[in-house]
Protein backbone atom coordinates (compact mmCIF):
# COMPACT_ATOMS: atom_id res chain seq x y z
CA UNK A 1 0.00 0.00 0.00
CA UNK A 2 0.99 3.48 -0.77
CA UNK A 3 1.03 4.66 3.10
CA UNK A 4 3.81 4.58 4.73
CA UNK A 5 3.08 7.96 6.29
CA UNK A 6 -0.52 6.63 7.12
CA UNK A 7 -1.40 8.93 4.08
CA UNK A 8 -3.86 7.75 1.04
CA UNK A 9 -5.04 10.32 -0.82
CA UNK A 10 -4.53 12.53 0.96
CA UNK A 11 -6.30 11.56 3.54
CA UNK A 12 -5.09 9.67 6.82
CA UNK A 13 -5.59 6.68 7.04
CA UNK A 14 -7.81 5.25 9.90
CA UNK A 15 -7.24 1.43 10.00
CA UNK A 16 -7.28 -1.29 6.93
CA UNK A 17 -7.29 -4.38 7.12
CA UNK A 18 -7.63 -7.28 3.61
CA UNK A 19 -10.60 -6.80 1.53
CA UNK A 20 -13.37 -9.86 1.33
CA UNK A 21 -13.86 -11.26 -2.04
CA UNK A 22 -17.62 -11.60 -3.21
CA UNK A 23 -17.48 -15.34 -2.01
CA UNK A 24 -17.13 -14.34 1.26
CA UNK A 25 -19.73 -14.92 3.73
CA UNK A 26 -20.04 -14.37 7.66
CA UNK A 27 -19.68 -18.04 8.27
CA UNK A 28 -16.45 -18.28 5.83
CA UNK A 29 -14.60 -15.50 5.47
CA UNK A 30 -12.49 -14.67 2.35
CA UNK A 31 -10.13 -12.28 1.45
CA UNK A 32 -8.17 -10.59 -1.57
CA UNK A 33 -4.45 -10.94 -0.54
CA UNK A 34 -3.31 -8.33 -2.50
CA UNK A 35 -6.20 -5.98 -1.99
CA UNK A 36 -6.76 -4.20 1.78
CA UNK A 37 -9.60 -2.43 2.27
CA UNK A 38 -8.90 1.28 3.92
CA UNK A 39 -11.00 3.58 6.00
CA UNK A 40 -10.08 6.89 5.69
CA UNK A 41 -10.23 9.84 7.88
CA UNK A 42 -13.00 11.09 6.13
CA UNK A 43 -15.66 8.08 6.96
CA UNK A 44 -14.86 6.77 3.30
CA UNK A 45 -13.58 3.33 2.69
CA UNK A 46 -11.55 2.85 -0.27
CA UNK A 47 -9.70 -0.01 -1.89
CA UNK A 48 -6.12 -0.13 -2.55
CA UNK A 49 -3.34 -2.24 -4.10
CA UNK A 50 -1.37 -3.90 -1.08
CA UNK A 51 1.73 -3.53 -2.87
CA UNK A 52 4.81 -0.99 -0.92
CA UNK A 53 4.69 2.17 -2.42
CA UNK A 54 1.49 1.57 -4.82
CA UNK A 55 -1.63 4.33 -4.27
CA UNK A 56 -3.91 2.55 -6.77
CA UNK A 57 -7.03 2.79 -5.66
CA UNK A 58 -11.02 2.35 -6.89
CA UNK A 59 -14.17 2.36 -4.83
CA UNK A 60 -14.84 -1.70 -5.14
CA UNK A 61 -12.39 -4.53 -4.44
CA UNK A 62 -12.88 -6.11 -7.55
CA UNK A 63 -11.54 -2.97 -9.64
CA UNK A 64 -8.25 -3.33 -7.72
CA UNK A 65 -7.82 -7.15 -8.19
CA UNK A 66 -7.29 -6.67 -12.24
CA UNK A 67 -4.48 -3.94 -11.17
CA UNK A 68 -2.46 -6.21 -8.89
CA UNK A 69 -1.12 -8.40 -11.71
CA UNK A 70 1.18 -5.10 -12.92
CA UNK A 71 3.45 -6.50 -10.13
CA UNK A 72 3.78 -9.50 -11.12
CA UNK A 73 6.47 -11.44 -13.53
CA UNK A 74 4.53 -12.29 -16.79
CA UNK A 75 4.72 -15.82 -17.26
CA UNK A 76 3.80 -16.08 -20.48
CA UNK A 77 6.86 -15.47 -21.89
CA UNK A 78 9.52 -17.72 -21.36
CA UNK A 79 12.39 -16.65 -22.97
CA UNK A 80 12.43 -13.39 -20.94
CA UNK A 81 11.86 -14.88 -17.87
CA UNK A 82 13.95 -13.67 -14.78
CA UNK A 83 15.95 -16.64 -13.88
CA UNK A 84 14.70 -18.93 -11.04
CA UNK A 85 16.98 -17.29 -8.05
CA UNK A 86 15.24 -13.80 -8.95
CA UNK A 87 11.33 -15.05 -8.86
CA UNK A 88 9.65 -14.18 -5.74
CA UNK A 89 8.03 -17.36 -5.04
CA UNK A 90 5.93 -16.23 -1.89
CA UNK A 91 4.25 -13.76 -4.17
CA UNK A 92 2.86 -16.70 -6.62
CA UNK A 93 -0.39 -18.51 -6.11
CA UNK A 94 -0.56 -22.39 -6.13
CA UNK A 95 -2.08 -22.50 -9.67
CA UNK A 96 1.26 -20.25 -10.86
CA UNK A 97 3.50 -22.54 -9.27
CA UNK A 98 1.45 -25.80 -10.73
CA UNK A 99 1.65 -23.97 -14.35
CA UNK A 100 5.60 -23.46 -14.00
CA UNK A 101 6.06 -26.55 -12.33
CA UNK A 102 4.51 -27.83 -15.77
CA UNK A 103 6.30 -25.75 -17.86
CA UNK A 104 9.67 -27.01 -16.24
CA UNK A 105 8.66 -30.36 -16.81
CA UNK A 106 7.58 -29.55 -20.30
CA UNK A 107 11.35 -27.94 -21.14
CA UNK A 108 13.04 -30.62 -19.73
CA UNK A 109 11.77 -33.69 -21.91
CA UNK A 110 11.93 -31.09 -24.71
CA UNK A 111 15.86 -30.84 -23.63
CA UNK A 112 16.13 -34.96 -23.85
CA UNK A 113 14.16 -35.47 -26.74
CA UNK A 114 16.90 -32.98 -28.68
CA UNK A 115 19.66 -34.41 -26.58
CA UNK A 116 18.95 -38.41 -28.20
CA UNK A 117 18.34 -36.21 -31.50
CA UNK A 118 21.81 -34.68 -31.59
CA UNK A 119 23.72 -37.94 -30.31
CA UNK A 120 21.87 -39.93 -33.15
CA UNK A 121 23.50 -37.28 -35.73
CA UNK A 122 26.96 -37.55 -33.97
CA UNK A 123 26.78 -41.05 -34.20
CA UNK A 124 25.46 -40.83 -38.14
CA UNK A 125 28.44 -38.01 -38.68
CA UNK A 126 30.99 -40.49 -37.25
CA UNK A 127 29.90 -43.67 -39.60
CA UNK A 128 29.76 -41.06 -42.55
CA UNK A 129 33.41 -40.09 -41.94
CA UNK A 130 35.34 -43.08 -43.26
CA UNK A 131 33.43 -43.38 -46.27
CA UNK A 132 33.95 -39.41 -47.09
CA UNK A 133 37.45 -40.25 -46.52
CA UNK A 134 37.36 -43.27 -49.06
CA UNK A 135 35.21 -41.02 -51.29
CA UNK A 136 37.82 -38.36 -51.31
CA UNK A 137 40.48 -41.00 -52.19
CA UNK A 138 38.35 -42.33 -54.88
CA UNK A 139 37.91 -38.97 -56.01
CA UNK A 140 41.43 -38.23 -56.10
CA UNK A 141 42.63 -41.26 -57.91
CA UNK A 142 40.12 -40.18 -60.61
CA UNK A 143 41.90 -37.02 -61.25
CA UNK A 144 45.27 -38.28 -61.32
CA UNK A 145 44.00 -40.63 -63.80
CA UNK A 146 42.39 -37.72 -65.89
CA UNK A 147 45.84 -35.68 -65.62
CA UNK A 148 48.18 -38.44 -66.82
CA UNK A 149 45.32 -39.20 -69.96
CA UNK A 150 45.62 -35.39 -70.78
ZN1 LIG B 1 -0.41 -1.70 -7.25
Amino acid sequence: MATTNGILNGLKVESFDFAETPRSTPEDRRYYKEVLEVLLEDGSVVYNCVWPECEFTRSSASGVWPHTKVHKPQTDTPSKAPAPAEIDVTALTIAELVERAQHATRYRSDRDAALKKLSKAERELGELKPRLRKAEQALKTIRTAFTAAA
